[in-house]
């Protein structure tokens, strides 16, 4: 109908007239039916951390673009409208509309938070992705997160992190014994088991705790953040891999009410940002990080892979913490279950090309 009548206007007016006509009619006509929308969302992140904290800006530009500015989204950094990790309560409550953070934040409410973050010995960013998208994740975890009146999205991704700082290197096991580290969640717990003294501090305390030796170690994200922190000034030994962290997925959390309230297109519009930076993040800390590793290793840093029987005495203590999790807990027994045979199934086909190219690269091919 719109059509029909747009061109017998266009006859009407003439040609002189047809291409103002055009544009005053078509795009702003469909413009003009859309409401004006304004929401807040509260970052887990502070500014600094620009890349995290960056999530939120890319998606709350995308939207506004997509929605021909009529869907505004304004990024608070953390600790502005509430504390960064206060930002799912906020959501629930309705203070903020939505926000953006990491999962693992409130495994304290239920250890199953960590499915939609990290988990130690889990899966790579790709395997999550896979996992989230295809795999059925995404259905486990909205079912999960809808008690939590939130509708979650994957939100960005750091990629493998590193294994964190030591003040004294770690030659094996037996030197982990008494350490005092910073490492939450389950990466904490685990390391418990190991003889670690795991300490929580955020990130702005760990700093002066390792510079005075009032904690031994910290693990934070990867070289470009954590370079940033500048513990590299006071711990030397910097350890590889992250295991408790194979991939750490970002998240947007909306709360249901809200999300039900806005237009379809709308809706899109939020669901295709935040893809989108679920893609860019892990694009932009893999071309961050490797200068920022060259920085340090030019400061002195000493690079140390984490001795193996640590790493398999690590996942023994998870699998077990995992077992004893979901005999008491129904959501993370349901998620695990399903969790456990997707990971299993992706780590055995990247077993093949994947690794095998992969390792050739890094290695033998190397050095052609
Ligand atoms: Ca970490």
């Amino acid at each position: 109908m719109a059509s029909v009548k747009r061109r017998s206007f266009l006859k009407k007016a003439g040609a002189g007239l047809a291409a103002s006509a055009v544009g005053a009619i078509s795009a702003p006509a469909i413009a003009a039916d859309m409401p004006a929308v304004k929401w807040r969302l509260a970052s887990s992140f502070p500014k600094s951390l620009d890349i995290l904290y960056g999530c939120s800006e890319i998606l709350a530009d995308r939207v506004k673009k997509l929605t021909d500015g009529k869907f505004e989204i304004r990024v608070a950094a953390a600790g502005e409208i509430v504390p960064g990790l206060k930002v799912l309560d906020a959501v629930q409550e309705g203070t903020v509309e939505c926000c953006h953070s990491a999962s693992y934040y409130f495994i304290g409410k239920n250890k199953a938070f960590a499915f939609d973050c990290a988990m130690p010995f889990g899966m790579t960013a790709r395997q999550q992705n896979a996992w989230m998208y295809y795999g059925g994740g995404l259905e486990l975890m909205r079912e999960f997160f809808a008690e939590y009146s939130v509708i979650n999205f994957p939100g960005g991704n750091t990629g493998t992190q590193m294994g964190g700082w030591f003040r004294n290197e770690i030659k094996s096991l037996s030197d982990l014994k008494g350490l005092k580290m910073r490492i939450p969640g389950f990466g904490g717990e685990i390391m418990a088991k190991l003889g670690v003294v795991p300490q929580t501090l955020a990130g702005a305390d760990i700093y002066p705790a390792l510079e005075k030796g009032t904690i031994d170690a910290a693990e934070w994200v990867g070289p470009y953040d954590d370079e940033k922190l500048g513990f590299y000034k006071v711990a030397k030994h910097y350890y590889y891999p992250g295991w408790w962290e194979p991939e750490t997925q970002l998240v947007f959390y909306v709360n249901a009410k809200e999300w039900a309230k806005l237009p379809k297109l709308y809706q899109e519009a939020f669901a295709s940002a935040a893809a989108e930076v679920n893609l860019l993040s892990v694009a932009e800390y893999d071309v961050k990080n490797p200068k920022a590793m060259l920085q340090l290793l030019a400061k002195g840093v000493k690079l140390h892979r984490y001795p193996l029987d640590s790493m398999v005495a690590a996942q023994k203590i998870a699998f077990e913490l995992y077992d004893e999790e979901a005999k008491k807990n129904p959501a993370f027994k349901k998620i695990y279950e399903q969790w456990s045979k997707f990971r299993s199934t992706i780590h055995r086909w990247h077993s093949l090309a994947e690794h095998t190219m992969e390792n050739f690269l890094y290695t033998t091919g190397s050095k052609r």
